[in-house]
This record gives structure tokens, C-alpha cells and sequence, in this order.
């Protein structure tokens, strides 16, 4: 008998599978991924688990346990089979929503305005650094590369640095199932950028920090770490930003829209700047395809505008708006919750 139970158990281990829990935590002033792996049986619903919110700057030592609750599961593209990544919501043992859960509120909004049916699409600028130095990889020992100019968008081993792991990324995030629409090489060596979307309000965040969790993991393989810090390099050298492009139902049929979208966005700069990333003061200078972060302006086909109407969008009169003042490190909940509000409660229903 006791053969046969020790055989048992064992078929169920194997017939299990792993789901690595990934939430975001509390680090101040921006939000860090975490995660860690629980065996499922092949089949189970991911439960609700805890972790140790005194280890991620979510709690005090002495009333440290904090819960993960799953809001979006995934295929696994790392580990692959049967095997899942499960994006949670951090909620206090009561349940209710932690201070570190941006998506909470960003639900709420969602729901709100549902009928206007946004769509966002996010690009997400990273630089990938040798985490040794802290110097974007292509930067040599010494001094710097070549100035600005060959490399956005290059082709060709002098100004392409880590195409392989951003190839590998872009693979993983198809094989999830996540709604990535491109990549691209930027203006810095060693830049780069991915877009999720255009999905809905809710969608584009989860597979946006699905989407980095994987580029930090697809890191370590290559051991390059990636950054999303909006200026990496000061100087001569563009930092990196989260451009998001926002479109209603209405502004998809309709130019007008689209205008009065930007006018209801130069209503609240101060309140969107406050929430687009840290140090993103460094980044907004009015340089380097950028609007200085103390001025707003709209305006077609112009990267130096804070929001910029894409000239097609203009030429179809229809079509989506380019809030380009996000930073890289910016929190996708916070930034479309705002987005949506501002510009939906200044449109009718
Ligand atoms: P650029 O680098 O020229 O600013 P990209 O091609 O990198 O432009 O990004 C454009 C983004 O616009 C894509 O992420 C895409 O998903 C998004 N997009 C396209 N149409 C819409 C739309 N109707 N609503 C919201 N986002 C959209
Ligand atoms: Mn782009
Ligand atoms: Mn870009
Ligand atoms: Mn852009």
C-alpha cells in the first residue's frame, strides 16, 4: 500500500505545473517587479497567495503579510508546456485594494467610461545596460560612441547593440499571446523600444508589465540589464519615454475629437506631469524630440510637441492622439487612469 500512495503522489507532482506569480511593489519613487513560482495541479485556477510585504517595502515587519491576486494569466514562454505567468493585484488581508494597487483605481475608471471604448497603444523605450559599468552596451570603456544619428532604426554591427535580445523579447511576448504591435532600434546605441497595443484601458497595462517582467528575465539570459530609467545618459543623447497613444470611439470617426482631446488634456499638465515617472524632468527638456516639461503644447507630426496628432491622423481626419510626455519608468495604470479621465469626462457620453 504504502508503494502505491508514494506513486501516486509522485504522478501528481509531475502533473503539475508552474505559474510564476508577478506583481509590482512598493519601492518609492518608482514601483519594482517581483516575483516568485507556485506549483499548480494541472487544471487549478491560480489562487489567491501571500508574500512578505516587509521585503518589498509593502508593510511593516510586524504585520508583514500582504496577497496576490491574480487579474491576468498568461502562457508561460520561458519555461513553456503547460506552464503559466500570472499577474496579480496586491490587496490587504482584508481584501481591499493595497496602496501600491494602481490598477484598482484605473478599473473603477475603466468601467466609468466604458462606452467611450478607448484604445491605447503604449511604446515603451528601454536601454539596456552592462550591469557591471551601468554604460549602455555599444558604449565603449572609455569616452563615448559616435554622436546621435546612424542608429535609430540601423542596420549593421557598428551601431546595433543587442538586437538578439530584443528579437528574443519580442518571440517571448508573441509566444505569451501579448498584443505587441513592433520594435524598434532608438536614437541612443544600445536603445530600444517595443509597443503593446492598440487595446483596451485595463489590457494595455497588463501586457505592458507582463511585457517588462519578460525583458528583465530575457536580460539575465544575456547578462544585460535592462533600464527604463528616462535618462540614462545625460547630455547629447535622447532619454527614454513611454509615448501613449490614445484614441475614443468618437475620435476614430471623428478630427474634432480629437482636438477637443487635446484641449481637455491642457486643462491638467501639472496633474499628468506629477504622475507620468520620476525624473522625468530630466528627460522633458524641450530637446532631444521632447516639450519641456514646464510647457504644453498639440500639434501635428511634431516630436517636440507634448502631444503630437500623427500626420496620417491628420490626413484621414480621424484616428488618435501621441501623449508623448510619459516617461520609460511611468506606471501604464496611472497614466491611462488619468488619460481617460481627463479627456472622457470633457466629451459627451
Ligand atoms: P511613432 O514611433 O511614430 O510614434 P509607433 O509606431 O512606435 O509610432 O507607435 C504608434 C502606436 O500607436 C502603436 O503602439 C499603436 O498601437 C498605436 N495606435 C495605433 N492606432 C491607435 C488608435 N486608434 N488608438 C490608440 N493607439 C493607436
Ligand atoms: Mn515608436
Ligand atoms: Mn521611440
Ligand atoms: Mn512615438
Amino acid at each position: 500500500m504504502k508503494f502505491v500512495l508514494i506513486a501516486h503522489l509522485k504522478e501528481d507532482t509531475m502533473s503539475g505545473i508552474s505559474a510564476e506569480y508577478i506583481w509590482f511593489d512598493g519601492t518609492k519613487p518608482t514601483p519594482q517587479l517581483r516575483s516568485k513560482t507556485k506549483i499548480l495541479i494541472a487544471g487549478e485556477t491560480p489562487p489567491i497567495w501571500g508574500f512578505d510585504g516587509s521585503s518589498t517595502n509593502q508593510a511593516a515587519g510586524d504585520n508583514s503579510d500582504c496577497v496576490l491576486n491574480p487579474v491576468f494569466i498568461c502562457p508561460d514562454p520561458i519555461r513553456g508546456g503547460d506552464n503559466i505567468l500570472v499577474l496579480n493585484e496586491v490587496l490587504n488581508t482584508d481584501m481591499t485594494p493595497h496602496e501600491t494597487n494602481t490598477r484598482a483605481q484605473t478599473s473603477k475608471i475603466a468601467e466609468k467610461y466604458k462606452t467611450h471604448e478607448s484604445l491605447f497603444g503604449i511604446e515603451q523605450e528601454y536601454t539596456l545596460l552592462d550591469p557591471f559599468t551601468n554604460a549602455p552596451i555599444g558604449f565603449p570603456e572609455e569616452g563615448f560612441p559616435e554622436p546621435q544619428g546612424p542608429y535609430y532604426c540601423s542596420v549593421g554591427a557598428s551601431w546595433i547593440f543587442g538586437r538578439e535580445m530584443a528579437e528574443e523579447h519580442l518571440e517571448m511576448c508573441l509566444d505569451a499571446g501579448l498584443a505587441i504591435s513592433g520594435i524598434n532600434a532608438e536614437v541612443m546605441p544600445g536603445q530600444w523600444e517595443f509597443q503593446i497595443g492598440p487595446i483596451g484601458t485595463l489590457e494595455v497595462s497588463d501586457h505592458l508589465w507582463i511585457a517588462r517582467w519578460l525583458l528583465f528575465r530575457v536580460g539575465e539570459m544575456h547578462g544585460i540589464q535592462p533600464s527604463l530609467d528616462p535618462k540614462p545618459v545625460s547630455g547629447d543623447w535622447n532619454g527614454a519615454g513611454a509615448h501613449t497613444n490614445f484614441s475614443t470611439k468618437t475620435m476614430r470617426e471623428n478630427y474634432q475629437a480629437i482636438i477637443d482631446g487635446c484641449e481637455a488634456l491642457s486643462k491638467t499638465h501639472e496633474l499628468h506631469i506629477k504622475n507620468y515617472g520620476d525624473g522625468n524632468e530630466r528627460r522633458l527638456t524641450g530637446l532631444h524630440e521632447t516639450q519641456s516639461i514646464d510647457q504644453f503644447s498639440y500639434a501635428v507630426s511634431d516630436r517636440g510637441a507634448s502631444i503630437r496628432i500623427p500626420w496620417q491622423v491628420a490626413v484621414d481626419k480621424k484616428g488618435y492622439l501621441e501623449d508623448r510626455r510619459p516617461s520609460a519608468n511611468m506606471d501604464p495604470y496611472v497614466v491611462t487612469k488619468l488619460i481617460v479621465e481627463t479627456v472622457c469626462s470633457d466629451l459627451p457620453q
